[in-house]
């Protein structure tokens, strides 16, 4: 298990990503659907202040204090910066919980910030296209890789062998990074140039039906396909989905599937907790 997703566009929205012990948004539930997990979560990322991303943040903090489980481990949230009502809540939160027993570090972020993970990683956010003057944010885990110089590429194992034992793996060797995980947060769609290369992509895709968007504040489903024709993800999953579309998921994803037979897709149901 890589991931627990709740998300119902307007309800609640979080993602649990177990391999960084990350949590992305906080919406509603979140504590009673993971239980003592919330002890594992290290951090977490908030893309913007719609209380379905958010609300859930109280009741994780509160029962993270209160219930069994190691509590000295320090909690970072992470949140848009400038994002007032954000900074309005953690006080809040913080004034409610005068007596927190693990030692709660907030901490503004903007586009193109990068914050150290474990084993090589890091995370960074990047500016989304959501509601104007929300300040919002997606985010990307990656990885600092190494593969041979392309100047070796052609050499054969005994080859590389003898040039490592000349010059040192170091300087046969050259670092990369690469995308592992892309999350959009809400938004319009993400660029590709974002995207490209990604092996998961993470989407919102709240309507189904390009009619039933009045605003252009969310990405729709004909959206999501434009841009599958110019990435090529392996796994993609859809997110924040309107319930009005509670019977279309099985559709939709078959679909998908259909059309773009060489990525795997998983759609979050509305009502369901997804186990991916
Ligand atoms: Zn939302
Ligand atoms: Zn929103």
């Amino acid at each position: 298990m890589e991931f627990i997703i709740r998300s119902k566009a307007l309800y609640t929205t979080w993602i649990y990503y177990k391999p960084d012990r990350l949590l992305f948004d906080v919406g509603e539930g979140i504590s009673a659907a993971l239980g003592n997990k919330i002890y594992s979560i290290e951090k977490i990322f908030i893309s913007h202040s719609h209380v379905d991303h958010i609300a859930g943040l109280w009741g994780f903090i509160n029962t993270r204090n209160n219930a069994m489980g190691s509590r000295e481990k320090n909690l970072e949230i992470y949140y848009p910066k400038g994002s007032k009502n954000i900074e309005e809540y953690l006080n809040f939160i913080k004034g409610m919980n005068r007596y927190l027993r693990f030692k709660l570090i907030t901490k503004e972020i903007e586009h193109g910030d990068n914050i150290p993970l474990k084993n090589n990683r890091f995370l960074r956010a990047f500016k989304t296209r959501h509601t104007p003057g929300e300040k919002s944010l997606g985010f990307q885990i990656l990885e600092r890789r190494k593969k041979l110089k392309s100047v070796y590429s052609n050499l054969s194992g005994e080859e590389i062998k003898k040039i490592i034992s000349e010059i040192g793996k170091e300087n046969v060797l050259e670092e990369y990074v690469k995308k592992i995980v892309t999350i959009s947060g809400d938004s319009l769609p993400i660029s590709p140039d974002i995207i490209e290369d990604s092996d998961t992509l993470i989407h919102e895709c709240t309507f189904i039906k390009e009619s039933d968007r009045k605003l252009r504040n969310h990405t729709s489903l004909n959206e999501i396909k434009k841009l599958l024709n110019s990435i090529h993800p392996k796994r993609v999953i859809l997110y924040h989905i309107s319930s009005r579309y509670n019977r279309l998921i099985n559709k939709v994803k078959r679909d998908l599937t259909e059309n773009f037979s060489d990525i795997e897709f998983h759609i979050v149901h509305p009502e369901e907790i997804s186990i991916i």
